[in-house]
């Protein structure tokens, strides 16, 4: 199929089917919040948009607002190998129906990790009847023979230029450019986690997150981009958690697509002393962190993720220096923002951006607007709802986050194919979630806009 975005004409001209649902309210239609009614069909796609619909259940929002619902990029579900005290598909995919997310990205560095398209679908069954919300699957290129069946199977490559859990070998620079032009003939979308290791401070044991910044310097982006930069023809190249306004203006001069994280977007180096603050790359200094929101509010960084990532309790408790990396994000990404949004901070319109529509153009699928023809994937939010965030509260099995006390506002409905999953803030789904591939490679909309 072709980007249904491209084209704002109903999916079929043949005469309409009775709606299933008719939702009514100020919703996120082209570029602003204006009263509408949206008629959802018995596939769960989003029939029609207009003044009024008839002929099905009819439901109004109120004060609230309809949002498309967001895709996260970017996760690590911890499944197959990982410890249930830290994450599950099944607990994750909750977390993320919660946070308003309706597609994940599942990263490939799991126990063991996904290199070949057997280890590919042995995921994929982990997914099956397990998942609360779809899951698209990211494989690491390796064995140059499985590159071909992997691109067949797999939803997108991630590619890491230094070492991360169960992907300790990463090509040597003067690799990289083949293996750029040989992915940009499989034509899968390409994420790159963009650090130079050679530019990380040898022999060092960092006991906080300023002594991790220092050891995993901005310089190693900066450097990782310029084997990355320009990218061959054709490579749908995606660069991952980007730390730096400098980094962000950089691929933004290259038209190369990119995400920032709620933690590096909020959180500096000194923001918290202990091991909940490690991450990779590592948490940036006040100015930089500054740099880089004030970057994203302009609208200069085209996708936020969450590269949610939560370790078991114990193990954040050990010393700084042997703590892991990675924090969880998936359940607070969108309400930490919508938070700022009503802050007076963030334009709504930045942020929809940037949570649903373009991510969800980058994975090829037919989410992230209210329009005819996209999946009926739907948020409904009351900006009066403010709350603190509280590890307590949270869902994720670890039990811990980085943004204890941080004012929050959460989806009210999670709508997923015009069926509701979370209601008055709880789930109430099933867990019907599925693989996805790429439908469509993105339409000009999914960068150009961006540029503009
Ligand atoms: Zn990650």
């Amino acid at each position: 199929m072709t980007d249904p975005g491209e084209d704002d004409a109903p999916a079929s001209s043949a005469r309409p089917e009775r709606p299933e649902l008719i939702l009514a309210g100020r919703a996120w239609v082209r570029g602003r919040l204006q009263p509408v009614e949206i008629a959802i069909d018995g596939n769960g796609r989003i029939a029609s948009v207009g003044k009024v619909r008839t002929g099905g259940p009819r439901r109004d929002v109120g004060d609230a607002v309809i949002l498309p619902a967001a895709t996260d990029l970017h996760v690590h579900l911890r499944e197959p190998g990982g410890s249930p005290e830290a994450e599950t598909i099944a607990t994750g995919t909750v977390e993320a129906a919660l946070g308003g997310v309706t597609l994940v990205g599942e990263m490939p560095n799991t126990r063991p990790a996904v290199t070949d398209a057997d280890r590919l679908e042995e995921k994929a069954r982990l997914v099956t009847g397990r998942a609360a919300v779809d899951v698209l699957l990211y494989a690491s290129p390796g064995e140059p023979r499985a590159l071909p069946r992997l691109a067949r199977a797999a939803g997108a490559f991630k590619l890491y230029l230094s070492p991360t859990t169960e992907i300790e070998e990463v090509p040597v620079p003067e690799e990289v450019p083949k293996l750029l032009s040989r992915l940009a003939e499989l034509g899968l979308p390409l994420t790159v986690h963009a650090e130079d290791p050679t530019r990380f401070l040898p022999g060092a044991t960092p006991g906080s997150p300023a002594e991790w910044n220092a050891a995993r310097p901005p310089s190693a982006e900066n450097s990782a981009l310029d084997r990355l930069l320009p990218p061959p023809p054709g490579l749908r190249l995606h660069v991952a958690h980007v730390t730096s306004a400098r980094a962000a203006a950089r691929l933004r001069a290259a038209g190369v697509s990119f995400e920032a994280t709620p933690h590096h977007l909020f959180l500096s180096d000194r923001s918290g002393s202990d091991a909940r603050f490690k991450v990779n790359p590592p948490l940036r200094s006040e100015a930089d962190r500054r740099e880089l929101w004030a970057a994203f509010r302009r609208g200069e960084v085209p996708c936020l993720a969450s590269d949610h990532a939560p370790h078991a309790r114990t193990a954040k408790e050990l010393p700084f220096s042997a703590a892991p990396s990675g924090m969880p994000g998936v359940e607070t990404m969108l309400p930490l923002a919508f938070a700022r949004v009503r802050a007076g901070e963030l334009e709504l319109a930045t942020l929809v951006a940037a949570a649903c529509d373009r991510p969800a153009r980058w994975f090829g699928q037919p989410l992230g607007r209210i329009a005819p023809g996209h999946r009926a994937n739907l948020l409904i939010v009351d900006f009066r709802a403010r709350s603190r965030l509280a590890a307590g509260r949270l869902h994720a099995p670890c039990g811990w986050t980085a943004f204890e006390g941080w004012e929050a506002i959460f989806p009210r409905e999670h709508y997923r194919d015009g069926e509701r999953i979370v209601a008055e803030g709880e789930y109430v789904g099933r867990p019907t979630g599925t693989v996805v591939r790429p439908e469509f490679a993105p339409g000009a909309s999914a960068l150009d806009r961006y540029r503009t």
